[in-house]
């Protein structure tokens, strides 16, 4: 039987309505929700790896002490599927199979246990919005496809607290001299004990080149207050250049310790005139791709951050 077939006729035997595209498994056979003794209940197909998983999940107003939900669970020791996670307001039950999908006689009476196994430690809800605990609602709205009962001013705030840090993100007036200043600081800085560092171990630690990346790129981002553009260019640049700058100093005191030479811009000149020879045999292309992963890494890990919460009414998989 297909999915959404499955689950229309699940939803059937519980008590609940089968809603495609929605819930919070993000599966076109979406869920069956609805509230049963005012217990909020959706069913859907998770997966777990490879192998396929039926999850019903049921929520109740938020707890103090969710190990008692756990305790009440092992005592009523059911025999289908096992317990996936407790959270303090809701139950997460798992039942994976191999190739046949439970019966759904099995799952809608599978469902009524669980309830009935947690009823004496949990409270259901009560008609009214489960944040402020004032405003009086019927109806399930999906948070991020967890269905919950949540009023419109609630809605608001959740919205407003997720997107601030993206609101504050973008009025951020990016400093660019001083992202200048500080990237060539950490490229000059990092490229010396790089260059210094592989003299005194006689060889180019490739990790390090991550390293400079890194402090190249967070050195930039904090100069420049957030990631832009500007930085994403001379980010890469200033960190190709603090690892060649170096590689150079590495190969200007192995020459002046093998020839046994002091030493002069001339040196210094001639291995910068020959560096890219240099590089080509030893480690050099691989020691600039590193740098450039640890740039890349902090770049991203500095971006913008996402907007989050989303808000979807029951059987409106499109509004
Ligand atoms: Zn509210």
């Amino acid at each position: 039987m297909k999915e959404n077939e499955y689950l229309q006729q699940v939803a059937n035997l519980a008590g609940l309505r089968h809603y495609p595209q929605q819930g919070p498994w993000n599966k076109k056979s979406g869920s069956a929700v609805g509230t049963r003794d005012n217990y909020v209940t959706a069913i859907g197909f998770s997966q777990k790896g490879r192998t396929a998983v039926l999850v019903i999940l049921l929520r109740f107003k938020k707890l103090e002490q969710p190990e008692q939900v756990k305790s009440a669970l092992k005592s009523a020791a059911i025999k289908k599927g096992k317990l996936g996670a407790i959270g303090s307001n809701f139950v997460r039950w798992e039942w994976t199979y191999a190739f046949a999908k439970p019966k759904a006689e099995e799952v809608a009476k599978l469902v009524e246990d669980l309830r009935a196994a947690i009823k004496p430690v949990t409270t259901p809800f009560d008609g009214r919005c489960e944040q402020c605990a004032s405003t009086s609602i019927n109806s399930l709205t999906l948070l991020n496809g967890m269905p919950m009962f949540i009023c419109a001013t609630c809605q608001e705030k959740v919205r407003h607290e997720l997107n601030q840090a993206a609101v504050n993100y973008e009025a951020i007036t990016p400093n660019y001299p001083n992202g200048v200043v500080l990237g060539l600081g950490a490229a000059a800085v990092g490229g010396l004990a790089w260059g210094l560092i592989a003299y005194a171990i006689n060889y180019i630690f490739l990790y390090g080149a991550i390293l400079i990346g890194i402090m190249v790129a967070t050195s930039v981002i904090k100069g420049t207050g957030k990631v832009t553009r500007f930085g994403q260019i001379i980010i890469p640049i200033l960190t190709v250049a603090s690892v060649l700058f170096g590689d150079a100093i590495f190969y200007t005191l192995i020459v002046m310790k093998h020839e046994h030479v002091a030493f002069s811009g001339k040196l210094l000149n001639a291995v910068v005139v020959h560096l890219w020879q240099i590089e080509m045999q030893g480690s050099g292309v691989l020691s600039l791709l590193f740098g450039l992963v640890g740039a890349g890494y902090s770049l991203y890990s500095a971006r913008k951050p996402k907007f989050q919460a989303v808000f979807q009414p029951l059987g409106a998989p499109n509004a």
